[in-house]
């Protein structure tokens, strides 16, 4: 394969986009791998189609090697199977609705059980056919509360979803394990250093579920890992579930009060619920986001301390909860925060609010501009820590944090536990007769009565891991891929015009006959430096360098994870380079 850039479907940007708030998704849109087409939406660029494909089909391989099956199910669904399993109003907002012109309702599948329990049905009727896996790498759709970080969380991206049918329990602990093996394969060729914990099931229902967890500050979950033995969970599985938030409508009227000389907790749940907090009397059911500013005074502290929680706009929270976690300190209200970033010691987010078991439902509109939506704090931003359980983590990150002693290890009982984030790459489920239930999907077993399938399933985000693997794999220079998703092998650079870009194509096309991907920058308008800036934002393992010991018959081979360089000779270049 050979790119040249000089045509390529390719405009790297010099300066970070302003709506890009993590990493990979700055990096994904300045070095040329996507575009935004939609909310929630990504078009994938030449270079970015490369890498998707690539990770594609590392799953693939590695879920082919375990005996699983590929098929390709329709995205265009009727409603009918959903509305059996319940999942229609389940998945409530998430799921995409329409109707055809008939007037039937359908959806944009979110994912498939419901299709291959019936497909199963349809074409297997005795024990003989089992154990059975189907897999698919699909488009899923879902109506996400929050699209977020570009591909990380879309409205549609790729998703590859397996589905194994057993006649027994013991069938389905078997599959569950080959899943989880081979889920740990893949991570490990995609580069992506992950930690396995215990998981809620959530609508897809079942008993055991466990989650793969890619490390990264900019992760959505949080997890706890155990100092003592193996245990890690996902705080969700950890902390007592938050009761399902009811109809906000069903809750009794919210009363407007004034702000108190003093305000006490009580006072501060009253306002909280009047959405009429720190003096402000413009907070109406409709705002996007509501900050809660908390002014603390530590026992025998001088100093004041302002903590923002910067909650989800149109929900009840439980402040009392929250004022409980957050003393001993005095608490009360504090208006024009914005005006004292200085002071503001903290800001409290969905993740430390599901922490303290705090009640909370996210707002279905982007925030604009609110620091919590990464949890990172960027220059500019007003949060200088974030608020995990009692203690102040004043660097912003929730890593290494420590929950409360008053949290030992639920495991191994002697253990501590500590936080961190995580991106979910893989969840795994053993989902048990949830489905097949619903559809009767029954076989005639060897003695000569029906047997029930038990099913599992198991879901990797491809697109996703590609942004995944751009979080852990990056610089302040730009993208270095793991050589196994790479969108090439060989970046080749053309330092100069005339002699050293013949030289560069020719010997680009002997390397791509040799079996490499290779990228050249065949480009005449530009300098060899923005060649080279591009070469580094664009991320391929290794750069060629074609340039003046081109007439020595040499050329610079220069690594972009270690930025090593060495001068090596054109002839058998290509040799040494595969
Ligand atoms: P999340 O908690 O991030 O919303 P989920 O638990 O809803 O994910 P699953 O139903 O477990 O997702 O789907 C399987 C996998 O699909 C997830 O582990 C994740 O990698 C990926 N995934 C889910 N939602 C999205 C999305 N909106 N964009 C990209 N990938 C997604
Ligand atoms: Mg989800
Ligand atoms: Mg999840
Ligand atoms: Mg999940």
């Amino acid at each position: 394969m050979l790119l040249r850039m000089s045509t390529l479907l390719l405009r790297t940007l010099r300066e970070d986009p302003a709506d890009a708030e993590v990493p990979s998704h700055r990096l994904l849109l300045r070095a040329g791998y996507v575009r935004r087409a939609a909310p929630g939406g990504y078009t994938w660029l030449p270079l970015g189609k490369l890498v998707l494909d690539r990770v594609a089909e590392v799953i693939r391989q590695e879920m082919t090697a375990i005996g699983d099956q590929e098929v390709h199910f329709p995205a265009l669904l009727p409603a009918e199977p959903y509305r059996a399993s319940g999942r229609w109003t389940e998945y409530g907002d998430d799921i995409f609705t329409l109707a055809d012109r008939r007037g039937a309702e359908h959806l944009l599948a979110p994912t498939h059980e419901e299709l291959a329990a019936l497909l199963v049905k349809d074409l297997f009727t005795s024990y003989r056919d089992f154990p059975v896996t189907l897999f698919q790498i699909q488009t899923k759709f879902r109506d996400e509360a929050r699209p977020r970080a570009g591909v990380l969380r879309g409205r549609e991206f790729l998703m590859k979803d397996a589905y194994s049918f057993d006649l027994d329990e013991a069938g389905l602990q078997a599959a569950y394990d080959r899943h989880r093996a081979a889920y740990r394969r893949i991570f490990d060729r995609l580069g992506l250093e992950h930690t396995i914990v215990h998981a809620m099931s959530g609508a897809m229902g079942g008993s055991v579920s466990e989650e793969f967890l890619a490390a990264t500050p900019v992760g959505e979950d949080t997890f706890v890992g155990c100092t003592a033995c193996d245990y890690a969970a996902n705080t969700e599985a950890v902390t007592t579930p938050a009761p399902p938030a009811g109809d906000p409508d069903a809750q009794p009227p919210a009363q407007v009060h004034d702000t108190p000389e003093t305000p006490t907790i009580a006072s501060l749940v009253e306002l909280a619920n009047a959405r009429r907090l720190g003096g402000r009397d413009d907070w109406t059911a409709a705002d996007t986001l509501k900050n809660v500013v908390l002014r603390l005074r530590r026992p025998g502290a001088e100093e004041t301390e302002l903590l923002v929680v910067g909650l989800p706009g149109d929900r009840e929270v439980d402040l009392k909860r929250l004022g409980a976690a957050v003393a001993p300190a005095t608490v009360d209200v504090f208006d024009g925060w914005d005006a004292h970033p200085e002071l503001v010691r903290g800001y409290i987010g969905p993740q430390v609010l599901a922490k303290l078991g705090i009640r909370y439902l996210v707002d279905p509109r982007v925030v604009p501009g609110s620091a919590w939506l990464t949890g990172a704090n960027e220059p500019g931003r007003h949060a200088t820590g974030v608020v995990c359980g009692r203690d102040f983590v004043p660097d912003g990150t929730v890593e290494a944090a420590e929950v409360r002693p008053g949290d030992p290890c639920p495991a191994c009982g002697t253990g501590e536990l500590t936080m961190r984030r995580g991106i979910e790459i893989g969840h795994i489920f053993q989902l048990g007769r949830r489905f097949t239930d619903v559809f009767a999907v029954d076989v005639l077993g060897p003695a000569g009565k029906p047997v029930r399938l038990t099913m599992g399933c198991y879901g990797i985000g491809v697109s996703r891991a590609v942004a995944a693997i751009a979080e852990q794999h990056h610089d302040e220079r730009g993208l270095v891929w793991p050589a196994a998703v790479a969108p090439c092998d060989v970046h080749l650079v053309a330092a100069g015009k005339g002699p050293q870009l013949e030289a560069a194509l020719e010997l680009g096309g002997r390397l791509s006959a040799a079996g490499l991907r290779v990228l050249v920058d065949d480009r005449t308008h530009v300098s060899a430096g923005v060649k080279f800036t591009d070469a580094e934002l664009v991320g391929v393992p290794r750069a060629v360098v074609v340039g003046r010991r081109l007439a020595e018959g040499y050329v610079e081979v220069r690594d972009r994870a270690t930025d090593e360089r060495v001068e090596l000779p054109v002839d058998g270049l290509a040799e040494r380079l595969v």
